[in-house]
């Protein structure tokens, strides 16, 4: 009898606790993402804060002189880093000065000359058929939309990203790279782990004119504090509002 009391109770108060859950928690958990904690809006604006103050002119890392280098520079920094693709593009930008160049090149031998970024077969490919596309069907210029962007080889969404944002100053979307995934986890910005999802879920929160600078900042203290196997939470400025497991003070 007791038992039976005791469990009535306890229905009762998990009634009660789903009755007085908010709206705004009530749509997160429905559709999956970042608890009402995280995405709070407050909270944002204090990430937001942060940034601006760490990294007030954080841009993109790789060396360019237009659009189209910006464009190859991005497929060759998958799997590598921003500082070996700039060592290869100083000497490769001048070897093919335009898209023509890449285009009709040699593949074999612009194998060997992006080589060092890893993924050369693949690499060379994206970089001719991407390429070709933009001399034979965007009179040899980077085309500006999205939906352009993603018909070239080689070319998703994080890549246009870069391009739209960095080169036109155009924000389509976030960039979500490997520090992004990683941050907007320990940040608890979103709770998914898909890089389309993720997007989905900070063109949400972040207000649409900081798309491109909240992109480079958290490249930036991706890099710089909030390293993947040991960030340096005492150096964080975010410290204070951050709760991720991972933290090490
Ligand atoms: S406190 Fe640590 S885990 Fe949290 S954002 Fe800063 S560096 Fe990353």
């Amino acid at each position: 009898m007791a038992g039976t009391k005791k469990k009535k109770s306890a229905l009762r108060k998990f009634a009660s606790a789903r009755k007085s859950a908010s709206p705004g928690s009530q749509r997160d958990a429905a559709r999956g993402t970042a608890a009402g904690k995280g995405i709070d809006p407050g909270r944002v604006r204090a990430i937001l804060k942060g940034l601006d103050e760490a990294y007030p002119a954080a841009t993109c890392a790789l060396r360019h002189g237009n659009a189209f280098q910006l464009l190859i520079s991005t497929i060759l920094s998958a799997q590598c880093t921003d500082e070996r693709v700039n060592i290869v593009t100083a000497t490769l930008f001048p070897k093919y000065p335009n898209a023509k160049a890449f285009a009709y090149a040699n593949p074999a031998e612009l194998e060997q000359d992006i080589r060092p970024t890893g993924f050369f077969r693949n690499k060379t490919k994206s970089i001719m058929g991407a390429s070709k596309k933009i001399v034979e069907e965007f009179h040899g210029e980077v085309p500006q939309t999205m939906e352009q962007l993603l018909t070239l080889p080689g070319v998703a969404r994080k890549t246009a990203n870069v391009v739209l944002g960095t080169a036109f100053g155009i924000a389509s979307g976030v960039v979500v790279d490997t520090h992004v995934m990683r941050l907007t986890g320990r940040l608890d910005l979103s709770k998914n782990t898909d890089p389309k999802k993720i997007e989905q879920d900070l063109m949400q929160i972040i207000p649409r004119d900081r798309w491109i600078l909240f992109s480079h900042q958290l490249i930036w203290h991706g890099r710089r504090v909030c390293q993947a196997r040991k960030p340096k939470c005492l150096e964080c400025n975010l410290e204070r509002i951050c709760y991720s497991k991972d933290k090490t003070v």
